[in-house]
């Protein structure tokens, strides 16, 4: 298994994605910076539009979760749910939100979108409910094919968010998955820790819905 993945900011890399993402009838929009994500944002949403998102620090970084809070949208607020039944509601709602936002675990250069979740709200909301998807990635989350994906996220991203959560997993302690370096047939191979968080592997391809999901790559390095 290769383990390059994209060292440096490549635009032919980035358009050639691009490319891919909408010829599988996702809609991709390039932001040269952070700053940029926020008045593009404002082009793909109307005032007063439900919007919610998946936990990503990604959406930290450009401010996206500020303006969603801004007062100018109806905005399904996960932070204000504290017990277990506020948290499922706040969850379900979140499938009938006009917009979602998130962002991907991986993208691929030939136009897949790779997602690994353990709750798997997020995942599902990509797939189906919320009438649109806008997934923010910086340049960083561009691989190469599944194979770079799955070792991205065994080798990078997981281990991050298991520290960030605070999950008990061999990886939050490691830095890395126990079954790093193995093949992609062991995608879905990895700890059996109650703290897991690759529960679901999602590889999103071809879009039956045309432009419901929007992929805005940043030409900077975000999240994990
Ligand atoms: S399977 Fe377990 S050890 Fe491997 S990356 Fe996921 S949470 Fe970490």
């Amino acid at each position: 298994m290769g383990s390059a993945i994209m060292e440096t900011k490549d635009m032919r890399i980035i358009n050639r994605t691009m490319q891919k993402l909408q010829s599988n009838n996702m809609a991709a929009y390039y932001a040269e910076t952070a700053a940029e994500v926020i008045p593009l944002i404002k082009r793909l949403i109307k005032p007063g539009e439900t919007v919610t998102h998946g936990g990503s620090e990604t959406l930290k970084q450009c401010g996206v979760i500020d303006l969603l809070n801004s007062g100018t949208y109806n905005y399904i607020d996960r932070s204000k749910a504290q017990t277990p039944e506020e948290i499922e509601k706040v969850y379900r709602e979140a499938y009938f939100a006009d917009t979602y936002f998130g962002s991907a675990n991986a993208v691929t250069e030939s136009g897949l979108l790779y997602n690994v979740d353990g709750n798997s709200n997020r995942v599902s909301a990509y797939l189906y409910g919320p009438k649109q998807v806008i997934l923010i990635c910086g340049w960083n989350k561009i691989v190469k094919d599944l194979d770079e994906a799955t070792y991205r996220v065994k080798a990078f991203a997981s281990p991050q968010n298991t520290k960030r959560l605070g999950c008990e997993t061999y990886c939050a302690k490691a830095g890395e998955c126990l079954s790093v370096g193995r093949d992609a047939s062991y995608m879905c191979d990895g700890c059996r820790m109650d703290g897991r968080i690759c529960c679901n592997y999602v590889i999103s391809a071809r879009q039956r819905q045309r432009d419901r999901i929007k992929v805005i790559l940043v030409g900077e390095e975000l999240g994990y």
